[in-house]
């Protein structure tokens, strides 16, 4: 048989795809094809913004998050030792990815997509059709392997690399069931790096560190150790560590009949780390489009995913060049911590489709000093 849409790969970008497209049309074939069984584990902060939730529900699916205990506080500090601190203005959720992953799978099959357990290897296409393995023959394929991704390997295309690349390590430890904030320390060593201490809610907390790839030396040892060093009491058994392809390099999102999406379409935010919105988002899209415009469905993914986010990647890439010099980013986090609105601001852009105002701007430049400045409030 000919599906109407073959997935490949089931974490949020691939099942909401597959989701997605089932919601468009219940009577559709769609194929969602993962090498992994559900639940499986996989390496990440377990922070799923808010903005995943608006999504899900859209999506008719909100009991992907049914149950889970809202994370309401948010707290940055910089090496520098300024503090951002404060409720978002809706709370957040910390789901380990085990079961938010196959929560979304089972939203998917419950709405009529077949899930299947297979590795993909081999992609080719005749122009009206692409089949996998020389097996599952497709009208469209939405590429949703992750950071890793073979498909996107497959079509020629590089994948991120330097500055355009993180690289990060996640561990659980326990923690305190009533904790509530989410804390991100930013760390000089190895600047731009992040440490982030997020509670479930449920005793259990996730913590890691993160770096840019072209900024890690010793590998990926050196960055267990840190995690480690910084938090000495982590099941040292529950290290994970993963690729984070960031927003600021993107490849073209559609080839011809295949799309990619999710991390495969290296749609991680380079100033929070965060992806799971930005899989969803691009799942949802590549999915409509693939039922609604099967022979445009290319041209229509493009057109979706750069009106929605198009001018959050144009924010975040500039951004993302600017936070390399620490100084702007005490500042940002100062005017952050003295003005709602900057920090409402910076939430969103973190986590979200957030824009910077230049009203913001105006005032992180004011707020602006020179490197030795910080160094001076470091040491003290
Ligand atoms: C350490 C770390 C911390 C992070 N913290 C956060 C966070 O707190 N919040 C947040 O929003 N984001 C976070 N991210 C980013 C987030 O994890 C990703 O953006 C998100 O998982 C992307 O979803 P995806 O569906 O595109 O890819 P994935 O979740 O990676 O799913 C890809 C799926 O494809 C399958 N697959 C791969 N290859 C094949 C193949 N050849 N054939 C078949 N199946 C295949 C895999 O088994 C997997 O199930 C973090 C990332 C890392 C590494």
């Amino acid at each position: 048989m000919v599906w109407d849409l073959a997935v490949v790969g089931a974490g949020p970008a691939g099942a909401t795809a597959a989701l997605a497209a089932m919601r468009a049309n219940p009577e559709a074939h769609v194929l969602l094809l993962d090498r992994a069984e559900f639940p499986r584990d996989k390496a990440c902060g377990d922070g799923i913004a808010v903005h995943v939730a608006d999504q899900l529900h859209a999506l008719g699916a909100p009991q992907v998050l049914a149950g889970a205990p809202p994370v309401t506080g948010l707290r940055l500090t910089t090496p520098g030792g300024i503090t951002a601190a404060g409720r978002p203005r809706r709370a957040n959720h910390v789901v380990p990815r085990a079961e938010f992953d196959a929560r979304l799978v089972a939203a998917a099959v419950d709405a009529g997509a077949q899930l299947r357990t297979a590795k993909v290897r081999t992609l080719t296409s005749d122009g009206a059709r692409v089949v996998l393995d020389d097996r599952h023959s497709a009208r469209v394929v939405v590429a949703a392997d992750g950071a890793n991704s073979t498909v996107r390997r497959l079509l020629g295309l590089p994948a991120n690399q330097g500055a355009h690349l993180g690289i990060a390590v996640r561990g659980y430890a326990p923690g305190d069931p009533g904790a509530v904030e989410q804390r991100i320390d930013m760390v000089a060593d190895g600047w731009p790096a992040y440490a982030w201490d997020f509670p479930t809610g449920t005793g259990l907390r996730n913590v890691g560190v993160g770096v840019a790839r072209d900024r890690l030396r010793g590998g990926k040892t050196a960055l267990h150790q840190r995690l480690l060093t910084l938090y000495p009491e982590v099941d040292a058994a529950s290290l994970r560590a993963h690729h984070l392809p960031f927003s600021s390099s993107r490849p073209q999102p559609a080839h011809g009949r295949v799309l990619l999406a999710g991390d495969a379409a290296s749609l991680i935010n380079p100033l929070s780390g965060e992806g799971i919105y930005y899989a969803v988002v691009s799942g949802r899209l590549a999915g409509e489009a693939a039922i609604r415009r099967p022979d445009t469905a290319g041209a229509a993914y493009r057109r979706a995913l750069q009106a929605m986010l198009g001018r959050h990647f144009a924010h975040t890439t500039t951004l993302a060049r600017v936070i390399r010099h620490r100084p702007l980013v005490e500042a940002a986090v100062t005017v952050a911590a003295k003005r709602r609105a900057a920090y409402d601001e910076l939430v969103e852009i973190a986590l979200g489709q957030g824009l910077l105002h230049v009203g913001t701007l105006a005032q992180v430049l004011a707020a602006y000093r020179p490197e030795r400045r910080w160094e001076r409030i470091r040491a003290r």
